[in-house]
């Protein structure tokens, strides 16, 4: 399958008849088998031609969206992959497993709640042991509530959660990989269009993505002298478990549809960005970069 197909393929996927997606809600963190449609995550279309042959690597949120199909397409490319997730996501994180397995490369499983400074330190600990090192590290795992009510009527949970998820564990797992990544390894963060163009039902998610923005690009300069490269892919809206967990259930219709190319993205176009920073030949260069992966949103 040619690579425009896949376009083709996904924005059929993400348009459907009447244009949009069927209303539906879910409960955190959710499950990718609950999703009308079924995200794609380049099961059926990613072509693996060596790019990441040998490499060992760490993906957290492995289990479902952006970080399956990272999952899937680094391990077509002849990367190891471990994943993390949260206990409850077992089920999802084994179907990504065995995408890993059937490309014949190597899946550690780390089901771990990440807001805990501990767990992120157990979960590089298993990785590094599961694969016998590591190379690259895939920050990933991230949450959202999606509410209007405004920042006064935000409770501390969901302050805390937001910011210990996307953040705290952030600083926490990169500093755990830190002295396990030689020359040639790299991170790669997962920001968001929230970094450019927030939404004030997004006050404290799009917070976190525009630090995460400053974190890579000032990391990539502390590390640069050792070989190592930091760099982010920014999504727009993209169609995984995320969206129905935590959306109003009326956006979710519609969800995609004001970007340049009308539609949401499928995880699987979003794979190409993370092969590529991941790739010390392609990408030995790059870093300190933030890649915009929006459907035509503006990243600057
Ligand atoms: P997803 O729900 O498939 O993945 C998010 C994952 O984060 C979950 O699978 C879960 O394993 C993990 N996670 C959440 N809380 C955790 C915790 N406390 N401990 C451990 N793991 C935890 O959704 P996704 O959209 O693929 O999200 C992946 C990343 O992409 C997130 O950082 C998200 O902010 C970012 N992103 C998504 C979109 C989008 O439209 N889907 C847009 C921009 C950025
Ligand atoms: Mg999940």
């Amino acid at each position: 399958m040619s690579e425009s197909d896949i376009g083709h393929r996904a924005a059929e996927m993400t348009t459907g008849p009447e244009g949009g997606f069927p209303a539906q809600q879910q409960a955190l963190p959710g499950s990718t088998t609950a999703m009308e449609p079924v995200p794609d995550h380049g099961e059926q279309s990613w072509v693996g031609r060596g790019r990441l042959e040998g490499l060992r690597t760490l993906i957290t949120g492995g289990d479902s969206g952006i970080g399956r199909a990272v999952a899937i397409a680094f391990a077509r490319e002849g990367a190891d992959v471990a994943i993390n997730y949260l206990p409850e996501e077992q089920e999802d994180a084994e179907d990504t497993a065995g995408w890993v397995r059937k490309a014949g490369r190597t899946a550690v499983l780390c089901p771990a709640d990440l807001t805990e400074r501990r767990s992120c330190d157990e979960v590089v600990a298993a990785a590094v042991e599961g694969l016998g090192g590591l190379d690259v590290l895939v920050n990933n795992a991230g949450v959202q509530f999606a509410r209007d009510d405004g920042l006064e009527a935000m409770s501390d949970e969901r302050i805390d959660r937001v910011l210990r998820t996307n953040l705290h564990a952030l600083f926490w797992l990169t500093r755990a990989a830190l002295p396990h990544l030689g020359r040639g390894a790299s991170i790669i963060n997962v920001s968001s269009i929230q970094a450019y163009e927030p939404s004030t039902s997004l006050l404290d998610y799009a917070s976190t993505k525009a630090a995460i923005n400053n974190f890579t690009v000032n990391l990539a300069a502390e590390v640069g002298a050792r070989g190592i490269r930091v760099n982010a892919v920014a999504p727009g809206p993209i169609w995984t478990p995320l969206q129905p967990a935590t959306q109003e259930e009326a956006k979710i219709e519609a969800f995609g549809a004001d970007t340049p190319l009308g539609r949401a993205g499928q995880p699987g176009e979003l794979a190409g960005a993370f092969v590529f920073l991941a790739s010390p030949r392609e990408a030995s260069y790059v870093s300190g970069t933030v890649l915009g992966v929006t459907g035509g949103k503006p990243v600057f």
